[in-house]
């Protein structure tokens, strides 16, 4: 599907995009969550937490499009735990509509100043509620589309190059901060050149098209990124992974190309394979970090290709060894 396309499907169903939205309904009160589910459970998919850590952990895990949230709740409420979601990177574009019972002006302001998108008072009233989840919901999608539409590859619908760059610097400082691991594959399509020559362009996009599924299928954490580094060359940033972890990735990679057996008469096996480099964090910065995966792909391509190179411990490993 082109981004052209996309576009049209975008047009033509734009009253229908907000309904199937996933909406996080947060409250300690369960009969206050049984109330707003039974008001648009018809229309949404609802999900509930009852607190602030299971709130946060479910944005993490599900990405609702959007959270219905409480203002009033013991420990941490509503107002910080929406402070929190506007800190946390990959939670921090769903917006928050507060559900409140409070009735000041300065209440109303802290809920503006917690980074809320709009507030709804208690008790809520159902049609109130409808117009304001879908118009904010109407709102996210077309962000979403917008986004998509600057940091989408055409061609294979994964993340382009542009979004690597800002998602790398982004997770770059985060483990900087976190002293976490932050590990980076560049993954480059081996004897592409001669698949294009004997098999023609348009089998080459196609073959292009499913190795971006494999890879995506391989790394499924929601804070992993997939992108198109350059023609046939993948990028694919791991956050909070360890070199045990990327090298996991990257067995099943290996292991998928083999299992998918696109046929490839003049590759180092008879379907299309890919070389892959490892890096990892702390390095100095992000031209560092891609340098250092750079090499261990140089590194893999001149150990033969259908294989993996890590840094600093530099194993290496087939496809073959992993199937074993
Ligand atoms: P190596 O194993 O060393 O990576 O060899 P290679 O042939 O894959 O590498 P080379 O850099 O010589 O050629 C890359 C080829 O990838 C050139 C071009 O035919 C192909 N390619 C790059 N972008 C696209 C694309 O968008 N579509 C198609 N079909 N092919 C592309
Ligand atoms: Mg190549
Ligand atoms: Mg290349």
């Amino acid at each position: 599907m082109t981004v052209g396309n996309i576009l049209l499907d975008h047009i033509n169903n734009k009253n229908l995009v907000c309904f199937g939205s996933t909406i996080l309904v947060v409250d300690d009160q369960p009969a206050n969550i049984q109330l707003i589910y039974q008001i648009l459970g018809d229309d949404y998919k609802v999900l509930m937490a009852t607190n602030s850590e299971e709130a946060l952990n479910m944005c993490k895990t599900h990405l609702p499009d959007l959270v219905l949230l409480d203002v009033m709740m013991p420990d941490v409420g509503g107002l910080e735990t929406c402070r929190i979601m506007k800190q946390t990177h990959e939670i921090a574009d769903i917006p928050v509509i507060f559900v409140t019972g409070l009735q000041k002006l300065a209440e109303e302001d802290a809920c503006w100043d917690a980074g809320g998108a709009d507030f709804i008072r208690k008790p809520v009233n159902p049609k109130t509620l409808h117009n304001r989840v879908k118009s904010l919901l109407l709102m996210k999608h077309q962000s979403d589309f917008l986004k998509s539409l600057v940091y989408i590859d055409s061609l294979t619908l994964v993340y382009n190059r542009r979004y690597f760059e800002e998602t790398l610097t982004t997770q770059f400082a985060l483990s900087q901060r976190n002293s976490s691991d932050l590990a980076l594959m560049m993954l480059d399509i081996d004897c592409f050149k001669q698949y294009n020559d004997t098999e023609g362009h348009l089998a080459g996009d196609e073959v292009l098209r499913k190795i971006a599924q494999v890879v995506k299928s391989c790394s499924q954490r929601p804070t992993d990124v997939v992108a198109r580094y350059g023609g046939e060359e993948f990028g694919i940033i791991l956050p909070n992974t360890s070199i045990d972890g990327a090298t996991s990735v990257a067995n099943k990679i290996l292991s998928s190309l083999k299992t998918l057996n696109i046929y490839h008469p003049d590759s180092v096996e008879p379907y299309v394979t890919a070389s892959i480099g490892i890096a990892i964090t702390p390095k100095l910065d992000t031209v560092s970090l891609i340098d250092a995966a750079d090499k261990q792909l140089y590194i893999a391509k001149a150990n033969g290709r259908n294989c993996y190179e890590v840094e600093p411990t530099q194993t290496s490993l087939t496809a073959e060894s992993v199937a074993g």
